[in-house]
């Protein structure tokens, strides 16, 4: 028997209200306060992972060091808590059922008639007792994802009301995430939706202890008193959370009103230490407070999304903050971007990145921006596909490999500079079959990359399934574009770079997903540094 603590977040009245910023803000928040903490997060969809998801349908896919393709807030987790997350810190419903019909089919259910409630539950208050047990944190933050109301939510809610009854409520506790709308007609804020929303929750029987009213206003006593009494919490347990101006304000923001506090106190836990958010504020004040502006490029094709591409825009915040600089970034699409208008489109930038991706969608636009960095000297910094298409540039352009391309666009290709790896040519399914996570790359001494991790061996996540063809490796690094790092068993090139030119690097993994707000990622922070002084020409 372990002491770990439960906090459950559920969401009312709608969607994207910020439950994953509100876990990780309070999950900052214990954790400078001297606790160790994690966050989980539920998600109620059928798909075993985001891994078969478009990024349209649902932001990135964000990979973790054990390979798991998961859901953009575990991303915030590890940039607000600078831990790493795993498998077990996100679970979905597809997952869940499948668990339990692989042990209904190994006949472990012993005859029994398999349903919803107890075998579903059960599976699901394991998932969630899985982080406890390890004995590991003294605080498991676990984050439902959906709207109270939702069907598909329902055992999720079951499972935590089971939980909160088997553990008492000083070990889980439920804090429910709710809107507080602003009718600028009646010039006053409702609390009908929020009243409604803990109603159903009620009927589930959760009764939540502490509610987190998003709010465009100030909420007044008189409202919290309204809300505490119709929703059966006390008043102190009514946190206002207002609109920030950054997501990284909104740990001082809960921590002013209270949010860490009361949520110790009915876990019983002590509130002696106060958090420490000395390095943290140092990181917003440098954000705050840039020096110089500089404006990159990111070409990919979900732009119209800007979630499909979270963990780069954060990349670039902790980076433009390590170097006081604001970061704007220019959204290029890629299909729009040709040989010929490449020039107008990147005018001005001071420095491009062409982002992951799949399939042939957009590549030429991708190349065409490759060719056009490449030659006017503006750094440039290609993540995965990016790496892949300065790759496919180069062939085509200074090999003068005219139909030079990946295998993944044209099989028939006689120059398949990127080749389908080894390793998946047997590969049918589509669902966490990538090279996924954490691998090793040995970087050259002589290199840029060398120069910038200042360490010959690094580990970093990957998500792909193609990868630069060695047969070419010979001509390409004669012509001036050099593989810096590769893998130490493998050989496969992870790291791509032109030493003539300022800063072009691309690089076979996902920097990424490794930048926090504590340290960001070495890659990216470079990166804007020549992109600063780019922009001082
Ligand atoms: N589609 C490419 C591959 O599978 C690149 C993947 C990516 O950008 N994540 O290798």
């Amino acid at each position: 028997m372990n002491n770990t603590k439960y906090v459950f977040v559920t969401g009312g009245v709608t969607s994207s209200l910020g439950k994953g910023i509100i876990a990780a803000s309070l999950a900052k928040l214990v954790q400078e306060r001297g606790y160790s903490v994690t966050i989980q997060k539920l998600d109620p969809y059928i798909n075993i992972d985001p891994g078969t998801l478009n990024p349209y349908e649902h932001g990135e896919c964000y990979v973790t060091d054990d390979g798991a393709e998961t859901d953009l807030d575990l991303g915030h987790y590890e940039r607000f808590l600078n831990i790493p997350t795993s498998q077990a810190n996100n679970v979905t419903t597809g997952r869940i059922y499948q668990s339990v019909i692989n042990k209904e089919r190994k006949g472990e259910f012993l005859g029994k008639t398999v349903q919803v409630i107890p075998h579903i539950t059960d599976e699901i208050k394991n998932r969630i007792q899985i982080l406890g047990n390890t004995g590991e944190y003294d605080i498991v933050i676990t984050e439902i994802g959906g709207t109270i109301g939702d069907i598909e939510s329902l055992p999720y809610v079951e499972a935590v009301r089971q939980l909160q009854w088997e553990l008492g409520e000083e070990n889980a506790i439920v804090i429910h995430l709710t809107l507080v709308p602003y009718l600028a007609a009646a010039g006053e804020l409702k609390t009908k939706p929020t009243q409604h929303s803990v109603k159903m929750l009620m009927q589930s029987g959760v009764s939540p202890n502490i509610l987190v009213c998003r709010s465009e206003h100030e909420i007044n006593d008189t409202i919290k008193r309204k809300l505490a009494l119709f929703c059966n919490v006390k008043q102190q347990d009514v946190i206002q959370s207002l609109d920030a101006e950054t997501i990284y304000d909104v740990p001082n923001l809960m921590f002013q009103e209270g949010l860490d506090y009361v949520v110790l106190e009915k876990l019983r836990l002590s509130t002696r230490k106060q958090p420490k958010l000395k390095a943290w504020n140092k990181f917003i004040e440098k954000h705050k407070n840039p020096t110089s502006t500089i404006e990159v490029g990111l070409v990919g094709k979900y732009v119209e999304l800007h979630d499909s591409y979270k963990s780069i825009t954060e990349a670039f915040i902790h980076a433009g903050a390590a170097n006081k600089t604001k970061v704007n970034v220019r959204w290029i699409h890629s299909e729009e971007l040709t040989p010929e208008n490449a020039a107008g489109m990147l005018e001005g930038l001071d420095g491009v990145l062409v982002a992951p991706g799949f399939g042939d969608r957009g590549i030429e636009g991708k190349i065409a921006a490759v060719q056009y960095v490449r030659e006017n000297n503006i750094p440039f910094l290609g993540i995965c596909l990016g790496m892949q298409m300065a790759v496919i540039e180069f062939a085509r352009n200074v090999l003068n490999l005219e139909d030079a391309n990946s295998i993944e666009m044209n099989d028939s290709t006689s120059n398949p500079v990127i080749n389908l790896m080894e390793e998946q040519k047997d590969v049918t399914e589509k669902g966490g079959t990538m090279r996924l996570g954490a691998w090793n790359c040995q970087l050259t001494q002589d290199s840029k990359a060398y120069d910038i991790y200042k360490d010959e061996l690094i580990s970093e996540r990957h998500r792909h399934r193609y990868e630069f063809n060695n047969v070419y490796k010979e001509q390409i690094e004669a012509a001036g574009m050099k593989a810096t790092g590769t893998n130490p068993k493998t050989g496969l090139v992870e790291i791509v770079e032109i030493p003539t030119h300022p800063w072009f690097v691309g690089v076979q993994y996902h920097p990424e997903y490794k930048s926090t707000v504590l340290n960001p990622h070495p890659l990216f922070v470079d990166f804007i540094k020549a992109a600063l002084k780019q922009s001082k020409k």
